[in-house]
């Protein structure tokens, strides 16, 4: 039937994408800046700038692999508002390092205050990301207590409504089997008055600048795919996933349909990436 060949379908994505980023989790990082040459950075810390997150922001990035937004996120939370600290970063009073009074600490330092604290729940579907991600955040000197790390599917989040302020997925969403699904319970576990941000790859509406990109993704990312990663098929998979992804207007619609209110997209690198952006009411 019909209905049984699309759920074997669907299955095999599933299978498939917890296969490519099983293969491709260590080498993750080297490939982006490889394939990108570095610009996925500039998308990311854009990304950010645009979601400016204010302070106190619980964040569930979703999709969140190696941690490229959460970091992004703790780094911009400690620059901008001081609420979310390095251990290296935090200078700490005299007074407080003095024997006995560090119960003070929690009381008085706005860094530690608990409703000040920004908190970033990273979700995605593949523990191997995961992983390295949490070997990351030890290394960037992150405290354990400014995040956690949560494998499941995207498609039914194991948390309760009205959790989190805003709700973040870059380069995750083209790669789930009902987008619909995800964008529900984006939806579902945010606040009123939280935000989605999504960071994807769009469409490049002019044709001239859409041949050359076509050229280059088909041709050269799965040679550096072979070359960095040993795996050409694992990148194969993401370019075509990449030409697959509804286009900024349909997705945006798709937003609306889920939802959310005021949304609206805005295209990075002629329409390579695009931010798309939503407020539960
Ligand atoms: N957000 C990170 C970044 O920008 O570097 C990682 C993006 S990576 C291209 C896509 C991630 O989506 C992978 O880590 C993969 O495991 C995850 N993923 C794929 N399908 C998922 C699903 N259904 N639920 C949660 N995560 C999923």
């Amino acid at each position: 039937t019909h209905f049984g060949f699309e759920t074997v379908r669907e299955s095999e994505k599933e299978e498939r994408v917890h296969k490519v980023f099983h293969n491709v989790a260590s080498s993750y990082d080297v490939m982006n800046d490889a394939m990108s040459a570095g610009v996925h950075r500039l998308w990311k810390d854009a990304f950010i700038q645009r979601f400016a997150p204010p302070p106190g922001t619980k964040l569930i990035d979703v999709a969140g692999g190696t941690g490229d937004i959460a970091f992004r996120f703790l780094n911009y939370m400690n620059k901008e508002h001081g609420t979310s600290s390095r251990p290296l970063d935090i200078e700490i009073p005299s007074r407080i390092q003095m024997e006995g009074f560090s119960e003070v600490q929690s009381e008085e330092d706005p860094t530690t205050s608990p409703s000040q604290n920004a908190h970033v729940t990273v979700f995605d579907i593949n523990q191997a990301m995961l992983d390295e991600g949490k070997k990351k955040a030890e290394r960037l000197g992150f405290t354990e207590d400014l995040s956690s790390w949560v494998c499941g599917n995207a498609e039914c989040l194991p948390m309760d409504d009205n959790q989190f302020d805003a709700y973040t997925i870059a380069f995750g969403i083209r790669n789930v089997t009902h987008i619909e699904k995800v964008l529900t319970e984006a939806y579902r576990v945010l606040k009123p008055g939280g935000r989605f941000m999504c960071l994807e790859f769009s469409e490049v509406p002019n044709p001239v600048l859409r041949k050359i990109y076509d050229e280059y993704s088909f041709q050269v990312i799965p040679v550096m795919g072979q070359v960095i990663a040993g795996d050409w098929h694992s990148y194969q998979y993401l370019v075509e996933s990449i030409r697959q992804f509804p286009n900024q207007e349909t997705f945006a619609t798709m937003i609306r349909d889920a939802g959310f209110k005021f949304v609206r997209y805005e295209n990075l690198t002629f329409g390579v990436a695009a931010i798309h952006s939503g407020i539960k009411l």
